[in-house]
């Protein structure tokens, strides 16, 4: 059986896309993730959550 590997989805704040997956890490698990990453929906650099589920 393979070992269920816990993703986080990172979405965008301004479209609520999810465009980028991460992994979670004991760093990333204490504290919110939030990256400046590029969203193709709104064509522009935005911020970037870490979203359950
Ligand atoms: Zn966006």
């Amino acid at each position: 059986m393979a070992a269920k590997k816990p993703f986080l989805k990172v979405q965008c704040v301004t479209c609520k896309t999810t465009n980028y997956f991460a992994k979670k890490t004991k760093a990333t698990a204490e504290k919110k993730l939030e990256l400046k990453k590029f969203c193709s929906t709104c064509k522009k650099h935005t911020v970037h959550k870490e979203t359950k589920k």
